[in-house]
């Protein structure tokens, strides 16, 4: 089922998420949703936080469709348990800021560990677009957004169309 992703400034989109303690069917479930919403948007990762859910649960996918086939990804409790030096920049976006894109500077490859839907501890290097993502929806987890990591000015630019963009979708 797919859910309604929120939309920035959103109080829930600030909040520290709480480690998730068992995985339930609910759980699983959400995730499935999340992948669901996700490849609607279309996006390459969703937090637990943008569809309102304040839990420490991802999803992304960063294999682009002409590239072969899907690689969901399912992460309860991530992790970076380590960072390169190597830093990389990549104009990201967010679904909970749609249409606006901005530079971010991150650790090129990072190592991260989470527990899969099925309940196992994994631990993966990820590198480039992957690296990027992955660090942009734990950031998610932690009430953080790809805009905090801009100048005030540019931020508050972005955050005041998003304001209008709620305003004219509030409307009709
Ligand atoms: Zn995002």
């Amino acid at each position: 089922m797919k859910r309604p992703i929120l939309i920035h400034p959103d109080p829930r989109l600030k909040k520290h998420c709480d480690p998730v303690a068992d995985l339930s069917d609910d759980l699983r479930k959400l995730a499935d949703d999340m992948l669901e919403t996700m490849y609607d948007a279309p996006g390459i990762g969703l937090a637990a936080p943008q569809i309102g859910i304040l839990q420490r649960l991802i999803v992304l996918d960063c294999v682009k469709e002409e590239d072969g086939p899907a690689r969901p990804l399912v992460m309860f409790n991530p992790k970076v348990v380590a960072s390169s030096d190597e830093i990389n920049v990549y104009e990201e976006g967010c679904l909970s800021i749609p249409d606006q894109y901005a530079e971010v500077t991150r650790p090129k490859m990072v190592q991260v560990q989470w527990i899969d839907q099925s309940g196992n501890e994994q631990s993966e290097e990820f590198d480039g677009l992957w690296a990027t993502c992955v660090q942009h929806e734990i950031d998610h987890l932690d009430g953080k957004l790809f805009i905090d990591y801009l100048k005030p000015l540019k931020r508050q630019m972005i955050t005041r169309k998003m304001q209008k963009l709620k305003r004219e979708r509030a409307r009709t």
